[in-house]
């Protein structure tokens, strides 16, 4: 619970005695998720210093428990006058760290929360970059049919010594991994190469830029600074269309850059030729190195994501849980995180587990926006998905228990959930006859009556196919 330094440290015995105390205050569950994680690195100065291990934990720390622990440890020992949080993923994530305790980014348990602001050598050293979430790295990046190449192609980027794809090209819809790709490859570089300059900038506070220099008359050195980096990354450059200086600026940036062998790394929304208001010279330059898309994700990525994201979070989420987000939730990363971010939060602030009950309370305003029509085919598919089965064996004469039960219980479902009559139903199952249909139901019943399990999981079928 407290680092090895800290062996034979009185600090130790104190720490664990502020957490038997407030273990009683907030409960069992809340201890595990929140305060367990947590390291005790030092005492230096009054200022205790904590690890916890996500920026998520962090900052639900200080709003929720910070106070709590300020005054337990105060009583504990007199010394603490204030504690700082720092998030411990990135301390062991940068290069060149050792154990010592590092000096950024720290937030103390008063000040408020400033996410995103890290500047070190690594996260944009140059005043000129944005700086770069810790959390966006490729280890952090879940990989799935829908983002293979456009991983593979950033990590490609990332790793090159001299740049082949130029400039890289990355476009897909909102929420889709872009900026966390294009972090992911400044930070690699940065890491690896440390005298490189490397820039990260969003296209809109280039285009900022670029109008505050000609206000301040300063364009020169605008021109020189963007044009002597080594790599160049601009997010989002479809919010420079329609922008004509701007662009023009753009346009001259990139052509000096590329010329000089530099790395330009781009993303947008859409691909190059159908960017609109962009200017065609600039559309042809953009198209010429290697362009990679990410397309929507998949069930399998959804769970993917949230799997990685609840081991980030230190918490357990029930599988049938994540399954039931990862089947509903399927517009974007970014709505999966927030949705599974709030779940976890109320069951934290609650105090109570997880389940599918307050998952659906918790979300009915999301869930109620995927509010749709189910079909029989959709019914199939998901059953056959939840049983792993094919999907044929909806249709085909197999009798073994294996897909026949699942079979019975998509036949259930299809007359509890669809308006078909029993005649359409059996014909949708492979030409049934209707009496094997009043069969499946009859079936499907009674065993839901006599095991509690086989009725949970028609249940969770039963709520992921209802909007
Ligand atoms: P975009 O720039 O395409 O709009 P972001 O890169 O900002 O999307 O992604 C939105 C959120 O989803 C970020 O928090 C990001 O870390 C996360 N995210 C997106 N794709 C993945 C993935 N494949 N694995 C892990 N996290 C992801
Ligand atoms: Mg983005």
């Amino acid at each position: 619970m407290t680092s090895e330094k800290l062996d034979g440290n009185p600090l130790e015995a104190q720490w664990s005695r502020v957490l038997d105390k407030l273990r009683g205050e907030i409960g069992e569950a809340a201890f595990q998720s929140w305060l367990k994680p947590m390291i005790v690195r030092e005492l230096r100065d009054g200022r205790l210093r904590v690890a916890v291990p996500t920026r998520f934990m962090r900052d639900w720390t200080l709003t929720h428990y910070a106070e709590r622990m300020e005054r337990a440890w105060k009583a504990e020992n007199p010394e603490v006058a204030a504690i700082e949080f720092m998030v411990q993923s990135e301390l062991t994530g940068r290069v060149g760290t050792d154990n010592r305790v590092p000096r950024l980014p720290t937030a103390t348990a008063v000040a408020p929360v400033r996410p995103r602001t890290a500047t070190t050598s690594v996260d944009g050293r140059d005043s000129l970059s944005a700086p770069l979430d810790p959390r966006c790295t490729f280890g952090n990046f879940v990989v799935g049919k829908s983002n293979e190449f456009a991983y593979a192609a950033a990590k490609r980027v990332a790793e090159a010594e001299t740049p082949t794809f130029n400039p890289f090209f990355l476009y897909g819809g909102v929420g889709l991994g872009k900026t966390h790709l294009m972090h992911a490859i400044a930070r690699h570089i940065g890491e690896r190469h440390p005298e490189r300059s490397v820039v990260y900038v969003s296209a809109e506070k280039f285009m900022y830029r670029f109008i505050r220099a000609l206000r301040e008359r300063t364009t020169v050195d605008f021109k020189e600074h963007f044009r002597s980096v080594d790599v160049l990354l601009i997010d989002d450059v479809q919010f420079i269309s329609g922008k004509g200086s701007t662009q023009e600026e753009f346009f001259h940036t990139f052509n000096a850059l590329v010329d000089q062998g530099r790395q330009i790394v781009i993303s947008a929304d859409k691909s190059p030729s159908d960017l609109e208001g962009i200017e065609e010279r600039l559309k042809s330059r953009l198209n010429c190195g290697l362009v990679a898309d990410i397309h929507a994700t998949t069930f399998e990525l959804r769970l993917g994501i949230l799997q990685s994201k609840a081991e980030q979070l230190a918490v357990e989420v029930p599988r049938k849980i994540m399954e039931f987000l990862a089947h509903k939730i399927t517009g974007n990363v970014r709505e999966l995180e927030g949705a599974l971010n709030r779940v976890v939060a109320h069951a934290q602030l609650v105090g109570r587990d997880i389940s599918l009950e307050n998952t659906q309370d918790v979300l009915h305003d999301l869930l109620r926006a995927s509010d749709r029509r189910v079909t029989i085919e959709e019914i199939q598919k998901r059953v056959s998905e939840h049983f792993n089965i094919r999907l044929h064996d909806m249709h085909s004469a197999r009798r073994a228990r294996s897909v026949a039960r699942p079979r019975q219980i998509a036949m259930y479902l299809a007359k509890l959930l669809t308006i078909r009559s029993l005649p359409e139903i059996g014909r949708k199952f492979g030409g049934r006859d209707h009496t094997t249909v009043i069969h499946a139901v009859r079936k499907v019943e009674e065993l839901k009556s006599s095991d509690a399990s086989f009725a949970e999981d028609v249940e969770l079928l039963r709520r992921m196919l209802e909007a």
